[in-house]
């Protein structure tokens, strides 16, 4: 019986409206629109908008309509955000924005951005092509792309507010100027728009806004969208997490996306949380420049220290990030690499499930202890075979290091020497010899004395001016 109700509340669940829907209901539909010819120049420098005064040198060359498509539009929407998101695009190169925008990127069709930041159009002229979107009259297929949480906008909506505003439209009563919020344009495009994508992890997870007494509602684009959610071609929202987000990894993905609509791709992989899988399928820690340290017990107690962060708050063992890969921008930096331990930016559980930061993850407890015992062993085991590494065959013959660098470091001792033969003699175990003509060949059975003719001249010589060399026979 418990199991039945549990199955009638889940079902009631999926069949209550999104928050998207819910705002729509609120609002009601849309049909007043603004004439541009009576809003003139304002809000438009130069007289020209950016679509306009990129597309001579954008169309200049044909390898953008090498596709179906000549063009796509973007638009970018700033829910509960800090704009890093913005920074981090702006920087990448893997495809860098500039190409889309011109169009240069071989196979792609150029992307006709509409960015509240980037665009330089305001007011009416830049909400333009957002309208004619709404109304069905693009002249191209479009995207919408949110950085930073979606909003719960019933709520201020209630008492006259709203949490994020993107622009006015003549939408209120009697065609009156209203605020209308980022949320209510995406709840608008997101059924036509050829794919959503949420960038950040404010957007494909809620992030920091979302945090646990947050008075916003601030939720994720899936979250706000839907289950059910598909875009015109099909796609439910792909999301780009990070805070914030490796800029490539978001351009990676979006140039993947484009390559399909182009159709010159498959759709490309993502899990089952709508992340580029091909970039969110491993942990930080298995590509962590640190992991070594981990392994051999070798942790940091301080920050600025080489070794392990896990002891000073890093969760990167279980943590689905690339950016010690990758890096933060153009391949440099990214948190380990840096210096600063992992706080589980890009996680659904974030920021609520990491904190305290900086403090010792208590699963990592039986972890670092264990690698903690290995690395007593092995360490000191590696730390003897790299000493031996370290030394010409010669050097361990006449027992001295030539070198101006090296004249505090002791001799091995006898007890060394003999264990490096010992290991020697191990490795050598498992080479087989070829044989020609009845004589193995290609082994290197034994060490034997040998006239070493650069003895004299190199290290002066010894008493009988002789090395032990291993013979090739
Ligand atoms: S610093 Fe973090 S990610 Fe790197 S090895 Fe240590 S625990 Fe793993
Ligand atoms: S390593 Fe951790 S904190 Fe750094 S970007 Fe990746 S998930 Fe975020």
């Amino acid at each position: 019986m418990a199991t039945g109700t549990g199955q009638t509340g889940r079902a009631a669940q999926r069949s209550e409206k999104t928050p998207a829907q819910r705002l729509l209901d609120m609002l009601g539909p849309v049909d007043t629109f603004r004439d541009l010819d009576e809003v003139g120049d304002f809000g438009l420098p130069g007289r020209i908008d950016m679509e306009h005064l990129l597309e001579p040198v954008a169309m200049a060359g044909p390898i953008s309509r090498l596709g179906p498509l000549e063009k796509v539009h973007a638009f970018w929407f700033s829910g509960m955000s800090c704009d890093g998101c913005s920074v981090a695009v702006t920087g990448a190169e893997t495809p860098s924005l500039e190409t889309l925008l011109l169009g240069t990127h071989p196979g792609l069709p150029r992307v006709v951005l509409h960015h509240p930041v980037v665009n330089f159009e305001s007011g009416p002229h830049y909400l333009a092509a957002a309208e004619r979107a709404v109304r069905g009259e693009l002249d191209a297929p479009y995207v919408i792309i949110l950085e930073g949480s979606a909003t719960d906008e019933t709520v201020p909506h209630e008492f006259g507010g709203w949490w994020a505003g993107n622009g006015e439209e003549p939408w209120g009563p009697d065609g009156e100027e209203r605020s209308v919020t980022c949320e209510e344009w995406i709840a608008r495009l997101a059924p036509g728009a050829a794919a959503s994508i949420a960038i950040g992890t404010c957007a494909t997870w809620g992030g920091i806004p979302s945090a646990q007494g947050n008075p916003t509602g601030a939720m994720s684009l899936m979250d706000f969208l839907g289950r059910d959610y598909r875009s015109a071609l099909g796609v439910p929202v792909v999301n780009v997490p990070g805070c914030a987000p490796i800029g490539d990894n978001f351009m990676e993905t979006v140039a993947s996306l484009l390559y399909f609509l182009q159709g010159y791709g498959p759709l490309p992989e993502f899990d089952e949380l709508g992340r580029p899988a091909w970039l969110f399928n491993e942990t930080v820690h298995r590509h962590c420049v640190r992991g070594a340290y981990y392994e051999e017990g070798d942790f940091a107690h301080e920050f600025g220290e080489p070794n392990c962060l896990v002891e000073v708050g890093c969760w990167g063992p279980v943590v689905n990030c690339n950016i010690t890969s990758r890096g933060a921008e153009r391949h440099v930096g990214g948190c380990m690499n840096a210096g600063g331990p992992c706080i589980g930016c890009t996680m659904p559980g974030f920021p609520d499930k990491f904190t305290p930061f900086y403090t010792v993850a208590p699963g990592s407890k039986a972890s670092t202890s264990a690698s903690r015992l290995l690395g007593s062993v092995i360490k000191p085991l590696r730390m003897y075979t790299n000493e031996h590494l370290n030394r010409e065959p010669r050097w361990d013959l006449h027992k001295e290091v030539p070198s101006g660098w090296a004249r505090e470091k002791a001799e091995p001792g006898r007890v060394k020497e003999l264990g490096h033969r010992f290991y020697d003699r191990i490795r050598r175990s498992d080479d087989t010899p070829r044989t020609y003509e009845g004589v193995p060949r290609g082994k290197r059975v034994e060490w034997t004395e040998q006239e070493d003719p650069a003895a004299e001249r190199s290290l002066g010589g010894g008493e009988d001016g002789s090395r032990r060399i291993m013979e090739e026979r």
